[in-house]
């Protein structure tokens, strides 16, 4: 089992592509501390599907410092220290320019930005000065095709995306030396509940056709490449984002 003895904090674990995560470092020997925000009761039905023991669930508003400080210090202890962290929790709002107002505006960027970069910013910091002091681990950032292909409806989202591949290649030069190791995955459209109105909308035949596949992925895709970069064997890749997106998006 390529995780065997090793533990991991999973951010955004109740629902989606992070429970997929979950589910996939625990049937590969993981011990995991599934992350919710306000959902307690789908992150304990994530824990309930997780093969394996000693799995933990810890609350925190990752847009809150604070909280993410609490949230990796109970992790940490818990689970008896921490290998792993996939940055994953995030949100997408919706504020097209011609159709929102100034303050609308203003609050989609602040929102989108601290929770989808700032929060990961903090996870990483809290996380890696733990890991500098264990001597290693590995920080995986779930980041997003729309940071390259362009959010039309949503700029804050791809601008914190595009920050968020920009950290991880900024974090993987700083830590390489510490044996952390940093990279992103850039999926394209998943089915999640994230995107459950814009593929069930009029788009959706549109967004599935962007792929030759004719479909957009399952969150077990994402976390089956998300599995590969937290194993042992992966070190090279330090820096790198991976593409996920059924060839929708080549650059
Ligand atoms: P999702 O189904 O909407 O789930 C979002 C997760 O993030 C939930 O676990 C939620 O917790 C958590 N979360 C939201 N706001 C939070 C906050 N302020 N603090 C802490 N946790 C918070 O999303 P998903 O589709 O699985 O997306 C997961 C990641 O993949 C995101 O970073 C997203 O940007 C990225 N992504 C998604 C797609 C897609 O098409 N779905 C494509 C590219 C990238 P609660 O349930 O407890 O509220």
């Amino acid at each position: 089992m390529e995780l065997a003895d090793k533990t991991a904090l999973v951010t955004g674990a109740s629902r989606g592509i992070g429970r997929a995560i979950a589910q996939k470092f625990a049937a590969a020997g993981a011990r995991v501390a599934i992350h919710y925000h306000q959902d307690q009761a789908a992150a304990e039905e994530t824990s309930r599907t997780l093969p394996g023991q000693g799995h933990i669930l810890v609350q925190a508003d990752v847009a809150n410092p604070d909280d993410v400080q609490r949230m990796v210090n109970t992790a940490i202890e818990q689970l008896g220290g921490l290998d792993i962290l996939v940055n994953n929790a995030g949100i997408f709002i919706d504020h097209a320019l011609a159709d929102v107002d100034y303050e609308t505006w203003r609050a989609a960027w602040q929102r989108t930005v601290q929770t989808n970069l700032i929060g990961a910013a903090n996870t990483c910091y809290c996380v890696a000065r733990h890991m500098i002091e264990r001597g290693g681990g590995k920080i995986i950032n779930v980041g997003s095709r729309g940071a390259y292909r362009g959010e039309p409806v949503g700029p804050a989202y791809g601008a914190s995306k595009g920050g968020l591949h920009a950290m991880s290649q900024s974090l993987a030069k700083y830590l390489g030396t510490y044996h952390i190791f940093v990279t992103a995955v850039a999926p394209g459209f998943v089915a999640t509940d994230m995107s459950r109105e814009s593929l069930s909308g009029s788009r959706g035949d549109e967004i599935r056709n962007q792929s030759p596949l004719g479909r957009v992925a399952t969150p077990e895709e994402i976390a089956h490449a998300v599995l590969f970069l937290a194993a042992p064997g992966s070190e090279w890749l330090t820096g790198g984002v991976v593409d996920l997106n059924g060839a929708s998006y080549l650059r």
